[in-house]
């Protein structure tokens, strides 16, 4: 009996693992596909609707930015089941884009977590602009280089605490990006994919659990507008 036991334990961790790692096979063949012009449109038809009624099981949890270029089901060829979305501007964390990501991982059971960026976002835009005008207001200080020094050196906590949420997410991977003296746009724009999954793994202990268990994988990708292929990301 304990043998038994022992190798239905192992078995389905197996068999996630081995899921999560088809699946992202699977959604980059679709990306490789929909880049080539070559899009199948799969699992999009009436018998799959109805087939999808009762029930939904999706492989995958995507969460992207809200950017009408980039909606997952046609950047990865995908159909109706295939993908649990949560999609805002910058693909920011907050509350609720967390609360839509655990119950895909909880209750839904997704072994893959895709945190996908892309090229030209405009959410990063406007996050080192405003992370420059608080640079500008925080040592803009008449009193002289010293209190603006240190002003530089708490510009973390200003950031954390500032009121806009775009500052506080996008900006501070904006300033991390700086920090490791990377100025490019698409630079920014990888340093705050990596920076989300940070954000996701240190907010939600359901996901830290998933994880533990091996009952997850998380990739951050970046999706080109100019070429329609997705960049997988190491971090
Ligand atoms: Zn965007």
């Amino acid at each position: 009996m304990d043998d038994a036991f022992e190798t239905q334990d192992v078995q389905p961790q197996f068999e996630r693992e081995t899921t999560a790692n088809a699946t992202w096979s699977r959604l980059l063949a679709g990306n490789r596909r929909f880049a080539q012009g070559k899009a199948e449109h799969p699992w999009q038809d009436a018998t799959t609707r109805e087939t999808l009624i009762d029930r939904q099981n999706p492989d995958a949890a995507v969460l992207a930015c809200s950017d009408s270029r980039v909606p997952p089901e046609i950047v990865f060829d995908s159909g109706l089941g295939d993908l649990f979305d949560v999609r805002t501007a910058g693909q920011i964390v907050d509350d609720a884009a967390l609360a839509s990501l655990e119950y895909a991982v909880a209750k839904l059971h997704v072994s893959l977590l895709v945190v996908l960026g892309h090229e030209g976002c405009g959410a990063i835009d406007t996050a080192a602009r405003k992370l420059d005008e608080l640079i500008a207001s925080a040592t803009d200080d008449p009193a002289g280089s010293l209190e603006a020094a240190s002003a530089m050196a708490d510009l973390d906590e200003r950031i954390a605490e500032a009121e806009s949420i775009m500052l506080r997410t996008v900006g501070m991977s904006v300033w991390q990006a700086r920090e490791a003296e990377l100025e490019a746009h698409e630079d920014f724009e990888r340093v705050h994919v990596a920076h989300t999954i940070e954000e996701l793994v240190t907010r939600s202990e359901v996901i830290q659990e998933a994880l533990a268990a091996d009952r997850l994988m998380i990739v951050g990708a970046r999706y080109q507008l100019s070429t329609g292929k997705v960049e997988v990301l190491s971090f």
